[in-house]
This record gives structure tokens, C-alpha cells and sequence, in this order.
């Protein structure tokens, strides 16, 4: 079935594969990007070449106004998002001892409060029509935690406490939260690791190497089907066993 899904940080990386995903199921996608406006077009264009339906949205999803202009720019043009992924993060690793205020507040922002502004905004309509999809994306860090990540696995974390909640205040209107939780996946977010880190972790995954953003999307996809009617609350891993 058709739905009307916005997905956020989907310029880039995984969030442009959920993207393509979710369109390739039928849905129409609305791309939301902060600083990549061309790069969001692009997204849109591969998505309407391939005959699906998509439209660029701009808007810091830490910024409750910008969250509120742009549930209302999709509302207008197709009616009330039904299936939410909250993917849109950032990085800003450090060691506690030195981690600046401002790096710590940025990245609760963007990974955490980004994901309470939206999905409030959601499940308005959600309520109303007694479906909904939300997926949040955490990571292996916030299972584990992570050394120089303290920031960003507390915010991870904190989409898992998150997830569950709304999961179960909601779950009985239709309305389904869980979380995906990647590990090392290829994307702009990990271009940066030297070879020496990359080889030492490839050395840790079940797999042996990294995953694409399309094994993590594929997995976004099924948690936003009506097949996954009866999955809520719950967190799938998908680190190529990096975390067993
Ligand atoms: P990425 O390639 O760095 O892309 C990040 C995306 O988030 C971009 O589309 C960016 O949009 C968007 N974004 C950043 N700040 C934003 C804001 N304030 N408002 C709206 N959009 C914003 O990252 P990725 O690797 O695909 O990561 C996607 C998600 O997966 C993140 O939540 C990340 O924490 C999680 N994750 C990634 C990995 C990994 O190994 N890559 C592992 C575990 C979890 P603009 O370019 O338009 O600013």
C-alpha cells in the first residue's frame, strides 16, 4: 500500500537508501536534508527516474520550528507523514575530559531531540488514522557504548528508551516504533577512519567488512511494511555481527 513517508537526513548515505527503499515499496518519500540541497535533489531525481514518487524538504531536525514548517510543507502537498524514519545524525567524538558543551549539545540535538520534535509531529495524523510506522536510527554504540563517543552513544541510547516508550503508548492504535541499530556502515560518516582502524574492525565482524547502506535500508523497509504489524519496541542490530 501507498503511504506518505518522510525520511530525515536522507541526502546522503543511509538515509538516501531508506529513501529509495521505501519508495521502491510504493511510498511516496519526502527527503529531508540540512546542508546538501543539490545533493537531496539528486535523490529525488534517481527516485523519479525509477518511477517512484519523492520531494525535497529542507529543515534542521533539532529545530522545533523548522520540524514544524516542514511536516506542514509535506502535509499540504500529500497529507499526514505515516511512516517516520528518524535517521538524521551526527558525529562530534571526543574524550569526556575534553568534550566542549557545544559538542555535546549539537549532537543530542540532532540524533535525540530531532527524533522526539519529529516524532511528536508525526503521530498527530498517526493517531488520527490509526497507522503508523516509526524507525529510529540508533547504533551499536548505543548498546555498547563506545570510547570517545560519549555524546553520541548517550544519544543513541536515548532513541532506545525512546523507541520503547512511544512504542508502547501507542501500540494500540496501530502505531509501531522500533529502532535499527548499525554498525560499521560505508557511508561519508565512516570515509574518514584510516585503514589501520577500518582493517582492525573488519577483523571484529562476523561478516569481515563493512556494510552497505542498502542492507541497513532493507531492514528499515520491512519494519515500515504492514508486514511488520505485530514488531514493536524493539531494536535489530544489523552490524554483520560486530556486537555478538
Ligand atoms: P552521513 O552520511 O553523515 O549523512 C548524515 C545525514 O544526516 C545527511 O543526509 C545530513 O544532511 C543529515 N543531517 C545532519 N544533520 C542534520 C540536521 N540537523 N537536520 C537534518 N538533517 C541532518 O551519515 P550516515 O552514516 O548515513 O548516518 C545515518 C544515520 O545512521 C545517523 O543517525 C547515524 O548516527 C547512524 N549510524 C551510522 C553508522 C555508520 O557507520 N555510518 C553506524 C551506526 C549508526 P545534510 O548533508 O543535508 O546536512
Amino acid at each position: 500500500m501507498s503511504r506518505v513517508a518522510l525520511v530525515t537526513g536522507a541526502s546522503r548515505g543511509i538515509g538516501r537508501s531508506i529513501a529509495e527503499e521505501l519508495a521502491a515499496g510504493g511510498h511516496r518519500v519526502a527527503v529531508n536534508y540540512h546542508s546538501s540541497p543539490e545533493r537531496a535533489e539528486e535523490v529525488v531525481a534517481a527516485i523519479t527516474e525509477a518511477g517512484g514518487t519523492a520531494l525535497a524538504v529542507g529543515g534542521d531536525v533539532g529545530d522545533a520550528e523548522a520540524v514544524g514548517a516542514m511536516f506542514a510543507r509535506v502535509g499540504e502537498e500529500w497529507g499526514p507523514v505515516e511512516v517516520l524514519v528518524n535517521n538524521a545524525g551526527i558525529t562530534r567524538d571526543g574524550l569526556l575530559v575534553r568534550m566542549a558543551p557545544e559538542d555535546w549539545d549539537a549532537v543530542l540535538e540532532t540524533n535525540l531531540r530531532s527524533a522526539y520534535l519529529c516524532t511528536r509531529a508525526a503521530l498527530r495524523g498517526m493517531l488520527k488514522s490509526r497507522f503508523g510506522r516509526i524507525v529510529s536510527v540508533t547504533s551499536v554504540s548505543g548498546i555498547s557504548g563506545n570510547p570517545g563517543q560519549a555524546n553520541y552513544a548517550a544519544a543513541k541510547a536515548g532513541l532506545i528508551g525512546f523507541t520503547k516508550s512511544i512504542a508502547k503508548e501507542v501500540g494500540s492504535r496501530g502505531i509501531t516504533a522500533n529502532a535499527v541499530a548499525p554498525g560499521f556502515i560505508e557511508t561519508d560518516m565512516t570515509a574518514g577512519l584510516g585503514d589501520d582502524v577500518r582493517t582492525a574492525a573488519s577483523a571484529g565482524i562476523a561478516v569481515g567488512r563493512f556494510g552497505t547502506p542498502r542492507e541497513v535500508a532493507s531492514v528499515v523497509g520491512y519494519l515500515a511494511s504492514e508486514a511488520a504489524s505485530y514488531v514493536t519496541g524493539q531494536v535489530i542490530v544489523v552490524d554483520g555481527g560486530l556486537a555478538i
